[in-house]
């Protein structure tokens, strides 16, 4: 029997491929990001009208006035989460169709998700479960306010861009975590990460990204 999430055509081992050689052509070194590259099939993620195009490196609309993260990014920003990592907890904030988190779920121990559109997450949480991924929990909500329930976290990955980096997600991370996020206006983001170190924040830039922005409030 074929099993159709295997794919075929424009959805085969052999498109994966080519997608991974790119990303490395690129510069992404971490052999576990580019597997879960090979292995997330990102056409289930997508409308069936662009499954075509799944393994292009390139965002596409999902619908909602959303995005699928560009797998490049989804790759450089999950190598530079994971980097050293040795905690268990992430906090992700916008979690959209769950592409990013279906990457990072066999990798970590336990992701919380939220995401501010509800119909969206409830078709996610539905997605992932058909994956067999359990370790994902979800909420609606305001990423700009973080999850407190669960903190600290350590580390934290966010999906859409504030203009500046919301103090509640600093506050959410443990010591030595780690807070990757998109910042600024629409067109002039920086992908920045930031550790929690004893007595300061370190911040570093990783890059010019473009994201859609973080809403703020409901
Ligand atoms: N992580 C996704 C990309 C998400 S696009 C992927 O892997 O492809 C950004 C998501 O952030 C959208 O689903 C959007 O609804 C959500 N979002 C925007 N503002 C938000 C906020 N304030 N709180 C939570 N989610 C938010």
């Amino acid at each position: 029997m074929i099993d159709a999430r295997l794919g075929i055509g424009m959805t085969s081992a052999r498109t994966r491929n080519r997608l991974v050689q790119r990303l490395i052509e690129q510069g992404i070194r971490s052999e576990v990001v580019l597997n879960q590259i090979r292995t997330v099939p990102r056409h289930l993620f997508v409308d069936e009208a662009l499954a075509s195009r799944a393994y292009e490196d390139t965002a596409l609309p999902i619908g909602l006035g959303q995005t699928i993260s560009q797998p490049f990014i989804v790759a450089r920003m999950t190598e530079a989460l994971l980097d050293g990592f040795t905690g268990e907890s992430i906090l992700e904030i916008g979690t959209g169709c769950g592409y990013q988190t279906a990457m990072l779920a066999p990798l970590v121990k336990k992701i919380y998700t939220v995401e501010r559109v509800p119909e969206l997450l409830k078709k996610t949480r539905v997605r992932l479960r058909s994956l067999d991924i359990y370790n994902v929990q979800f909420r609606p909500g305001d990423g700009w306010e973080g999850w407190p329930k669960y903190a600290p976290y350590d580390g934290i990955i966010v999906t859409a861009a504030p203009a500046s980096i919301p103090q509640k997600l600093l506050d959410q991370l443990a010591p030595g975590g780690r807070l990757i996020i998109p910042v600024g206006p629409k067109g002039r983001q920086d992908l920045t990460m930031v550790t929690k170190l004893a007595d300061h924040f370190e911040q570093v830039s990783l890059g010019a990204v473009s994201f859609v922005p973080l809403v703020q409030g409901k």
